[in-house]
């Protein structure tokens, strides 16, 4: 894991613009290198995590997780790639309080591979009558509960 010379650049002109230089930038840059790689490492272990979840929700999915910092999760059909929203994999966001609640996540997810839309369906009908069918079998009973809350 390495931090790219763009990303450095730019805190350096950020840092330069609230007048901190030298030395006392050097090392708030080396601050800030820590917790991006500590940072990429939870994002890492999230994704694996996720991935867990995925294979035994879906054995053999041949899925891949990618987890970002957004407000709701999509899937990359073509791709096969469910991407979670940071906030439900975090620990600090209390998200791991609801049982079953990332499990459900996930399997929404991968419900929208299990039941690509078809061509030039509207956006509302994503979540039909296939797509419930897909959740039902990936998703343990007693966590579809979730499903109503997400679609308001
Ligand atoms: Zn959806």
């Amino acid at each position: 894991m390495r931090i790219r010379f763009k990303q450095i650049k730019r805190w350096r002109k950020m840092l330069s613009r609230e007048g901190i230089v030298g030395q006392k930038q050097d090392k708030l840059i080396r601050q800030f290198e820590v917790e991006e790689v500590q940072y990429q490492k939870r994002i890492k272990q999230h994704e694996t995590a996720v991935e867990r979840i995925a294979n035994r929700l879906w054995p053999k999915c041949n899925c891949k997780a990618r987890i970002k910092d957004v407000k709701h999760g999509y899937a990359l059909v073509e791709e096969r790639i469910v991407v979670i929203p940071l906030s439900v994999m975090d620990r600090a966001w209390g998200m791991d309080k609801l049982p079953g609640y990332r499990i459900w996540y996930i399997a929404h997810e991968l419900a929208h591979i299990k039941s690509p839309p078809r061509h030039g369906k509207r956006k509302r009908d994503i979540h039909g009558i296939h797509f419930i069918e897909a959740l039902k079998s990936l998703c343990p009973r007693r966590y579809l509960k979730y499903e109503k809350d997400y679609k308001k």
